[in-house]
């Protein structure tokens, strides 16, 4: 069962069933939903599992969560990942240093590690609408990597339309490409004139249009959301850092209860929930190492038990798809630690003063579980190039996490760093870092130059963009938006 972060409001039930909590994220208060109780995993548990493919792993982890759904759709969602690069090994965990390892997140159809939920989840959210004879618009606002990700899942998915914002001149050549070319008719690809803020903003007013509301509900549509605000994706998530143990095991690094440490580059922190997770589950984490940008709210939360927005400017950075300073998932292990009253409290101070702080104990708790640290982008173009002329291809984002690394290599403790992107969607950067350049490059052309001088290969997925079709031409300003949402839902 699972049970919401703020409490209750004496409208939304108190506590409800999984399939309820995907298809309704938003409970009481603004407030999300999260489990009660966390399943154990013991070592008999893991030796059990540690001789099944990763496909029937999830199954059986999934199947210690009891949620309401049918065993055949959990298994028709998994076979999803069947279409990842090997179907025998969709997450390969990589040796890059005696001491230092790659779980590779991003062999996906859209080369980010959202596939790695967002694939088996629009399968269930698809089946449940179905089920239920239910219609769901799903809306997205993204800086790049959800954005595909979200698409893909739900491309030609019964019961489910998908809108999806973007800002227009804000993702790169790849991400833009992947979705402009969606070519499910319930898929619909809005450009949005600003940067990935307005978009969200946009997002955010329409769900709160008392207009647009009406006139889903006139059509008989609901509402869900795919991001990580949504517990069916952290479900996929938590599975992916079990299996980077066993990985462990089986490449005989570790002996069944000898501890890790899970090294995650973050932004909305639903990566680093799942690990956190599996780590009360009683998965031997030492801690959980959250890297980040130079927007770095969460080092500060982490390090001072101080989060506070009110100074802060939203910064660009290499590394998009952690350019963020509301980090929603944070709010899941304040409920988890603290309860509902003091998560409430936090989380209204963060809405009403931009700020807030945890007591000493409380950031105690929390240290007990984490540390973070965060790198700038001349070290992440710096580490690319270094790793890069050593054999191994980190993406910028994944790139963040070395930093974090150097401060606990002396440990003798192996260290597991998530690989979040593939260098593919970032390939610009990729050979500025390189050449130790600063000058523009296309993607097509970055892409070229990175695959022949290093000899990686480009996968089919990115190289056939550049010929395919542009199917969705939409650039909007943001006052149109629900117009252009409405008309696509008419249509
Ligand atoms: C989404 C994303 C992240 C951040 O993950 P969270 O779970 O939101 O913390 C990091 N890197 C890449 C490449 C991503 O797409």
């Amino acid at each position: 069962m699972f049970t919401e972060t703020r409490g209750n409001d004496g409208k939304n039930p108190k506590k409800v069933q999984f399939s309820y909590a995907i298809l309704n994220p938003s409970a009481s208060f603004g407030g999300l939903y999260a489990p009660r109780d966390l399943p154990k995993i013991d070592e008999n548990f893991i030796i059990k599992i540690a001789k099944k493919s990763y496909k029937e792993l999830t199954l059986e982890i999934l199947k210690l969560f009891d949620i309401d759904i049918d065993e055949d759709i959990l298994k028709e969602a998994l076979n999803l990942y069947d279409g990842f690069d090997d179907k025998n090994n969709p997450v390969p965990l990589v040796k890059v240093k005696s001491d230092l390892f790659v779980n590779e997140l991003y062999h996906g159809p859209t080369r980010a590690f959202k596939d790695m939920a967002l694939q088996p989840f629009g399968y269930i959210l698809s089946h449940l609408a179905k089920k239920r004879n239910e219609k769901y618009l799903i809306l997205a606002a993204t800086s790049g990597d959800t954005g595909p990700a979200t698409l893909n899942a739900f491309e030609n998915k019964e019961n489910i339309k998908v809108v999806c914002l973007y800002p227009d001149g804000g993702t790169s050549d790849v991400q833009r490409l992947q979705m402009v070319t969606s070519e499910g008719e319930n898929l619909k690809v809005v450009g949005i004139r600003g940067n990935f803020d307005d978009a969200q903003n946009a997002l955010k007013s329409l769900l709160a249009s008392n207009s647009f509301k009406e006139s889903l509900k006139k059509q008989n549509i609901n509402l869900s959301a795919a991001n990580s605000v949504n517990f069916g994706r952290i479900i996929f998530q938590i599975v992916y850092h079990i299996s980077s143990y066993i990985e462990l095991i089986r490449q005989n690094e570790l002996k069944i209860g000898e501890k890790f440490y899970i090294t995650i580059p973050s932004g909305n922190f639903g990566n680093a929930l799942g690990a956190y997770y599996a780590k009360k589950m009683g998965l031997p984490i030492e801690k959980i190492l959250i890297a980040s940008n130079i927007n770095n709210i969460l080092t500060d939360l982490l390090t001072t038990g101080v989060y506070d927005i009110s100074k802060r400017e939203l910064l660009q950075s290499t590394s998009p798809a952690m350019d963020i300073l509301i980090s929603s998932n944070v709010e899941r292990v304040l409920f988890d630690k603290f309860g509902s009253t003091r998560c409430k409290e936090l989380m209204n101070d963060l809405l009403d003063k931009k700020f807030y702080k945890l007591n000493k104990n409380e950031l105690d708790t929390l240290r007990e579980n984490f540390d973070a640290v965060y790198s700038d982008d001349e070290f992440a173009l710096e580490t690319i190039a270094k790793f890069a002329k050593d054999g191994y291809v980190l993406d910028p984002h994944t790139a963040t996490c070395i930093k974090a690394y150097e401060t606990i290599k002396q440990k003798n403790i192996p260290c597991v760093i998530c690989s979040t992107a593939e260098w593919t969607k970032f390939a610009p950067t990729m050979w500025n870092a390189l050449q130790n350049d600063k000058k523009k490059y296309s993607d097509k052309e970055a892409l070229e130059k990175f695959s022949e001088s290093l000899h990686v290969k480009i996968p089919n997925s990115i190289n056939s963009l550049f010929e395919k079709k542009i199917l969705h031409h939409d650039v909007v300003e943001k006052s149109q938006i629900e117009k252009t949402i409405a008309d696509f839902l008419k249509g």
